[in-house]
């Protein structure tokens, strides 16, 4: 197989409005910055549509190829209306037919943090995502904000269905979390944040996560990493820095630590190309 040099950012938010009057200007960017593919994320119907439009639009001609994903965020579950789901599983099934350019299931998950939504309603959101993993085979993007506990259950529980394909996102919990999520088949994607001055014990966390396991993420337009952090919006042009950072936790070269999260990233998210 070919070896790729280049990045994925596997985490970005296009549709957000921060992007709304200079998502070509990004693109561009990113691609002079080397990132070759982005996965741009949906957190509800909205979102995921405008996911799918970016993918079918941006087929990496001049900018990086954009991949979608799908899904219905925790902090948006109960504001769902009749035939949103529905509007979900339609996607994903077209990405069977060759044509569409769906790669994965999410953002979704669960969150402690803001209590907009019913825990419950979360967790029920969460599970059929799972389902909807198993028949489709595609990955899951899991967001988890303040409920390890939770979260790590509710993990347990899907993960007597089979192996887990999925990606705890920006990620930021501790080594132990971490490495059960990567026992039941996770991968673990690091953010913007493992950047930050103070967050040396991500940095050890993300020394010894397996490196098949490894993948980056912008979450643009939030989290922009050092030394670009009063930088708004973030976008993926700004991946490199915190790649480079995991290169020098890592003990490998920039080259090397785009080459590997590259190749994890198209394992896990096996109908990007
Ligand atoms: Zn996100």
């Amino acid at each position: 197989m070919e070896r790729e040099t280049g990045w994925i950012d596997t985490h970005a938010h296009l549709a957000d409005e921060a992007f709304s009057d200079r998502l070509e200007d990004v693109l561009l960017r990113a691609m002079a910055e080397g990132v070759t593919r982005i996965l741009c994320v949906g957190v509800d119907t909205v979102a995921s549509a405008s996911s799918v439009l970016f993918a079918n639009q941006y087929d990496g001609v001049r900018v990086p190829s954009v991949w979608a994903s799908v899904g219905i965020h925790p902090n948006y579950a109960h504001q769902e209306k009749p035939g949103d789901w529905e509007s979900i599983v339609a996607w994903t099934n077209h990405s069977h037919d060759g044509g569409s350019r769906v790669c994965a299931l999410g953002e979704t998950g669960l969150d402690r943090y803001w209590d907009d939504c019913p825990f419950e309603v979360q967790e029920k959101n969460f599970a059929r995502h799972w389902e909807l993993s198993r028949s489709t085979g595609l990955p899951v993007i899991i967001h988890s904000r303040d409920c390890d506990t939770e979260m790590l259950e509710a993990l347990r529980k899907e993960y007597k269905n089979g192996e887990l394909r999925g990606v705890m996102h920006s990620f930021s919990s501790t080594l132990e979390v971490a490495l059960e999520c990567v026992a039941m088949g996770l991968y673990i994607s690091f953010s913007g944040m493992l950047t930050y001055k103070k967050n040396e014990v991500l940095r050890e966390v993300a020394a010894k996560i397996p490196e098949d396991r490894l993948l980056v993420e912008t979450d643009c337009p939030y989290l922009s990493p050092e030394p670009k952090r009063s930088t708004r919006p973030n976008e993926p042009s700004l991946m490199v820095h915190t790649g480079e950072v995991l290169g020098k936790v890592r003990g490998w070269t920039v080259a090397e630590t785009a080459e590997r999260t590259t190749a994890n990233a198209l394992r896990l998210f096996s109908k990007m190309r």
